[in-house]
């Protein structure tokens, strides 16, 4: 049975309860026409001033769950989003399984734990078949860390494709042994290559952008994108010498922005990031965040906002040219 997800949560778990973790997230995005599930959402009743992942997310539940057996779903009703609550109450209405999985308020390991085994319990995986999970995808976590670091040190991985790898990480595109061939693949190509040449190096902070050419256009105007913040986070590099709760006390997003700020800041310094663009989705909370990142962060920031999928308007552009200049 697939099980669709919201965000990035202990996938080793629904591995080993022999179900197929499918991140909603990426269907959406992924898809050649990402507008109809938004559209479909608002014709339900989502307003207009409603996140579009959220809406993204709540169209592909309803058109491909068949097609891909998405009958049931796991929602972050804590650490995440608060949209995914009201969500997760529509999808049950309309007649889903809604599972919610809570972060601890604080990265506390005993209360992790206990957050692990509830979720556990309820899809009924079983603690040594969730240890065997672990250690299968820990390794994919490694070749993960090698692309992450053959993007910042190397230079002969484009921060897109870094995007790409670290992004599918939170379901290992449900099917890790088909990830690991196709992550083997790539550095097997790119080990031939040579290293990218850019005048400026920057750094992506926030949620993966909904827009399609933002990568394309900073390679256009010299600047390479060196760190890619959450996705780099769902990736959870550290993970292989961790416990499964550790991991996931060590991942940032779910709680205070201060940690992701000097996990940015350490990531600024090793990567010599010249500038961070901060991205933020249109009428989501985190925005708010975006006064401490311009407050505490020692690099030039930009922040960047954008709405529906596609292309970078104009404005937007001009902002883009304007900072990369600046940078120069
Ligand atoms: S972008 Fe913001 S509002 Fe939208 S789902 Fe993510 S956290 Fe929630």
């Amino acid at each position: 049975m697939n099980i669709g997800i919201t965000s990035t949560i202990p996938v080793e778990v629904v591995y080993a309860a022999g179900k197929i973790p499918c991140d909603l997230n990426n269907i959406f995005i992924n898809d050649q026409n990402p507008e109809r599930f938004i559209r479909q959402a608002e014709e339900a009743g989502f307003p207009r001033t409603t996140c579009a992942w959220i809406k993204g997310i709540y169209g592909v539940m309803q058109e491909v769950h068949s097609e891909r057996k998405l009958d049931t779903i796991i929602i972050v009703s804590g650490g995440d989003c608060s949209n995914t609550i009201a969500l997760g109450e529509v999808l049950k209405h309309d007649g889903k399984r809604v599972i919610s999985f809570s972060y601890p308020v604080k990265p506390d390991l005993d209360e992790m734990e206990q957050t692990i085994g509830k979720l556990a319990r309820e899809l009924g995986a079983e603690p040594d078949e969730i240890s065997a999970c672990k250690k299968h995808l820990d390794t994919i976590r490694l070749k993960l860390k090698t692309i992450d670091r053959l993007t910042w040190q190397k230079m002969v991985v484009s921060g897109d494709e870094n995007l790409r790898y670290l992004v599918s990480s939170s379901d290992f595109n449900a099917n890790p042994d088909q990830f690991a061939c196709e992550i083997d693949s790539f550095l097997e190509e790119v080990h031939h290559r040579q290293p990218i040449k850019k005048k400026i190096r920057l750094g992506l902070a926030g949620v993966p952008p909904i827009l399609n050419n933002l990568y394309t256009t900073l390679d256009r105007l010299d600047a390479a994108v060196v760190f890619n913040e959450v996705p780099r986070q769902f990736s959870l590099p550290w993970a292989p010498d961790c416990s499964l709760a550790q991991q996931y006390t060590h991942y940032t997003y779910p709680y205070q922005v201060e940690r992701r700020l000097a996990d940015i800041a350490q990531a600024c310094r090793e990567r010599k990031i010249d500038g961070i663009i901060h991205y933020t989705q249109s009428f989501c909370f985190r925005q708010i965040e975006d006064i401490l990142f311009k407050r505490i962060l020692a690099v030039p920031t930009l922040t960047l906002e954008a709405d529906q999928p596609g292309p970078l308007d104009g404005r937007t552009l001009t902002r883009i040219e304007t900072f990369i200049e600046m940078l120069r």
